[in-house]
């Protein structure tokens, strides 16, 4: 078994990964970044835009269950970070609302994780593609490094500091089941195939807290009956669900859907078989299905979309005609359709049950555009416990000495909300760095 020493080691390279080897490196510390892939980029390479929320209040409006440190980190970190994105030549664009609470800009993934690999590379630093990571090397408690195998061999990689960054276990349907909700098992991956759980096995080797149980996911709600694609993961996503009614096998709403198409993914995912049907009227159609989600993305019609890839779908001229949806779909339509004419009553009196908040229009503008829909998963909320400087937590929260997190293998942050998966990662892959700066001058 070879073996050689580094100031960092770097498990996964997709956003956070990418972010921590690039700042470490050009601050001169010696970095190798591993990744069982056969290309540095992981989920990052789908992501189209680096965004979080704008400010303290809004972040504890939206996401009161999140660990209030690291909710703070993320704030005051986010226009820092961004800076650095820019100052290394990321491709940033201005800044822009995101969704109905957010802020950010337009951000080149592709551009950067290719521009990260350059910076490692260009600084003596290496970069191991097709790499599993067998075990971390933990001594009296610190973490040491790792045992990397690849197809030229096994060796181990001592280092100062050690950061997971594997991106979650979302692609791994037994912890998706375990940790998210039995129905979980089976539903659509939208992400990259390759995070596992790696992360999370080896940071409970080294004896790390995690948390928070219950916390959910982000992910967006798909037509039903369609395998993904990488190339659906953003045109088949329905994130227009906001401004739709979505009914569950019992026939009823059971969620405010006008909240966020991410927040009602999560609720459907508990209700029965994890399916409801999503319906629109004409009004929907033209104002959501047609347009783009967020400003300046592509704006593909997604009943058309849906349509063609074989997809549940449906138009019905009037609501009577809800009555004829196929039986093999397991609605009633006819109570559907009086549902939604009740629904169209209550919001003119102003008391529908559940609120419509940010969304309280009737359905009454015929035809009705109707999606049987389901959950699919982009990356879990629940994951390794860390602080502010991305430390991995004990079981007591005491930092566990060489270990860092940072990215979706992390827990706290998010806490059933969602304000950004590429802004977490940058943040405290960029803590991480620094902290592991910190431990190499030390
Ligand atoms: C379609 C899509 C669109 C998105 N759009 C946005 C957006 O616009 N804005 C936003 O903020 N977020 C978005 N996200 C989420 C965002 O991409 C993620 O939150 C972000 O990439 C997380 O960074 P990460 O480094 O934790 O994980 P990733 O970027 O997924 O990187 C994880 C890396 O770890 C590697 N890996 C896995 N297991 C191992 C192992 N055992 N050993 C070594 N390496 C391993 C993987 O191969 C991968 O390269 C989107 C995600 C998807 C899928």
């Amino acid at each position: 078994m070879s073996e050689n020493k580094v100031d960092l080691l770097i498990i996964g390279a997709g956003m956070a990964g990418c972010t921590a080897a690039a700042k470490a490196a050009s601050g001169g510390l010696e970095v190798c970044l591993v990744d069982t892939a056969d290309d540095v980029g992981g989920s990052a390479r789908y992501a189209g835009y680096v965004w979080t929320m704008p400010d303290h209040d809004v972040m504890t409006e939206q996401n009161p269950g999140g660990d209030e440190r690291l909710r703070r980190r993320l704030i005051d970190g986010f226009d820092d970070a961004v800076d650095w994105l820019r100052s290394i030549g990321a491709d940033v664009g201005p800044e822009q609302p995101i969704l109905s609470y957010g802020r950010g800009h337009r951000f080149d993934t592709n551009h950067f994780v290719d521009l990260c690999r350059k910076v490692v590379t260009g600084a003596g630093g290496q970069v191991l593609l097709g790499t599993e990571t067998e075990k971390l090397i933990v001594d009296d408690g610190a973490v040491l490094g790792a045992v990397v195998r690849s197809a030229s061999g096994t060796r181990e990689i001592r280092a100062t500091a050690t950061l997971l960054a594997t991106g979650g276990f979302q692609a791994d349907p037994e912890q998706r089941a375990r940790h998210l909700h039995p129905s979980a098992r089976d539903i659509e991956l939208r992400s990259n195939p390759n995070s596992l759980g790696g992360g999370h096995r080896l940071a409970g080797q080294a004896g790390a807290g995690f948390g928070k149980t219950g916390a959910g996911f982000y992910g967006h709600l798909i037509p039903s009956h369609i395998t993904l694609t990488d190339a659906d993961f953003v045109e088949l996503a329905l994130y227009y669900s906001e401004h739709a009614l979505l009914f569950n096998l019992q026939n009823q709403r059971f969620t405010d859907e006008s909240l966020a198409d991410h927040l009602t993914t999560m609720e459907l995912l508990e209700q029965p078989q994890a399916r409801g049907l999503l319906i629109g009227d004409a009004r929907v159609y033209r104002d959501w299905m047609t347009t783009a989600y967020v400003e300046g993305a592509v704006a593909p019609d997604k009943f058309a979309s849906a349509s063609k890839r074989g997809g549940r779908v449906g138009i019905a001229e009037s609501l009577e005609e809800l009555a004829y949806l196929p039986e093999e779909w397991g609605y009633d339509g006819a109570a559907i359709a009086a549902e939604i004419e009740a629904y169209n009553a209550a919001v003119a009196a102003g008391d529908a049950v559940p609120p419509r908040r940010l969304d309280p229009l009737p359905l009454d503008e015929p035809p009705y555009y109707v999606i049987e829909t389901v959950p699919a998963v982009t990356f879990p909320f629940y994951g390794i416990r860390i602080d502010e400087d991305a430390r991995v937590l004990d079981e007591r929260g005491q930092p566990i000495p060489g270990l860092l997190a940072a990215g979706s293998d992390t827990g706290g942050v998010w806490y059933r909300a969602y304000g950004g998966g590429l802004a977490t990662a940058l943040v405290f892959a960029l803590a991480a760095a620094a902290t592991a700066e910190t431990l190499s001058s030390s």
